[in-house]
């Protein structure tokens, strides 16, 4: 591991100055994700900033939703009552992710904003346009099993890894930011990018900008919502797809629905496509097969080494299928 100073300021105002200033600087979380790469030599930062004191570690009552500080743990957030009564989608989302330990050092500021699993990004020693602009993708021609289908650009083909940030995109979460220049809100589906030809930019933040919290608005509908991850393993492992929905069926009728993506695009993908071909249609097989194939019209598997990606488009038509099934009866 490189060396680097590391600090912890007593408010968020100066750690954000503190990073804004230094090229070199990054924000310290829960750790889980950053400590690994400073240990594979992924980053190599001259100044580590501790922020898990600097932010909210409360979940409080917000304009009839939530707010959720940004040091607050995923243990601490899938736990909640009012989180699992009202936003089921997001409770099964956390516990779908990592282990129980590592839920209990993640935060909700450090989640969205873990990097990609690609194993060419982890591994130093091979090209790669996100870690190193302008090297190349390695992925592209090599493993692409765990890459994406949708959004995809010549630079490159990775995905986002993050489940709570799928929930989060399809509860239409607002992103609270302090920069050097003051506070901001963001839509949460605005948040992450597309890789275009900038794939070294995960997000739309500008460096030195913090996450302070994270507001859930109050969405009915939610509390009749689910998530359902696709992966190698039972646990322990990141998806291969998944879905986060919510559903309102009123007499047969799809009535209202909020429908994400995960493991299939650089950012949580939100089925926009979907959810206009449910609204109003009959709560059926044929409308949910049909929702599916409209959001994944435009996908592009990619072949690879290991047999490419192929298998990810009908394995989320699938998933989004059973997912309303589930969801249909509970609504009806
Ligand atoms: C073995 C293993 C399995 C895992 N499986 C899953 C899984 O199945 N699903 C899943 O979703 N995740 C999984 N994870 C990832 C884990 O959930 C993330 O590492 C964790 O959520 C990151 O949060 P953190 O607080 O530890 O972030 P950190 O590691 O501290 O930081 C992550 C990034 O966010 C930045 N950052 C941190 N806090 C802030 C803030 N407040 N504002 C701005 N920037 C900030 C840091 O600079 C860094 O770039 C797994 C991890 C491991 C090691
Ligand atoms: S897919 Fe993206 S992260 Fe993976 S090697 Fe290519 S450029 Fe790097």
């Amino acid at each position: 591991m490189e060396p680097f100073d590391y600090r912890r300021p007593g408010d968020a105002a100066t750690a954000v100055r503190t990073v804004a200033a230094d090229p070199s600087a990054v924000f310290l979380g829960g750790g889980t994700n950053l400590v690994d790469h400073l240990k594979l030599g992924v980053r190599t930062p001259g100044l580590v900033v501790d922020v898990t004191s600097l932010t909210s570690a409360e979940i409080t009552d917000h304009n009839g939703g939530l707010r959720i500080g940004a040091a607050v743990r995923n243990s601490d957030l899938a736990a909640d009552r009012r989180v699992r009564e009202r936003y089921p989608v997001l409770a099964q989302a956390l516990l779908a992710g990592a282990s129980g330990q590592l839920r209990n050092m993640a935060t909700t500021g450090g989640n969205p904003l873990q990097r990609t699993r690609c194993v060419y990004f982890q591994d130093v020693t091979t090209p790669c346009n996100k870690r190193s602009p302008g090297s190349g993708c390695s992925a592209i021609g090599g493993y692409t099993r765990h890459h994406a289908v949708l959004g995809a650009s010549p630079e490159c083909i990775a995905t986002h890894p993050s489940d709570l940030a799928v929930a989060l995109t399809a509860l239409d979460a607002e992103v609270q930011v302090l920069g050097p220049d003051g506070e901001r809100t963001l839509g949460f589906g605005d948040l992450h990018r597309l890789p275009g030809d900038r794939p070294d930019r995960d997000t739309v933040l500008e460096h030195g900008e913090l996450i302070t919290a994270i507001d859930l608005p109050e969405v009915p509908i939610a509390r009749n919502s689910a998530y359902r991850k696709v992966r190698d393993r039972a646990s322990y492992a990141f998806a291969l797809v998944s879905v986060a929905a919510a559903l309102r069926v009123e007499s047969g009728i799809v009535r209202d629905s909020r429908i994400a993506f995960g493991g299939v695009a650089h950012k949580p993908w939100r089925a926009s496509r979907a959810e206009e071909v449910l609204l109003d249609a009959p709560a059926t097989e044929a409308t949910y097969r049909e929702a599916a194939e409209a959001e994944l019209a435009g996908a592009v598997a990619v072949d690879g080494i290991d047999g490419g990606n192929g298998f990810k488009i009908p394995l989320l038509a699938n998933t989004l299928a059973a997912t309303l099934r589930d969801l249909t009866r509970e609504a009806k």
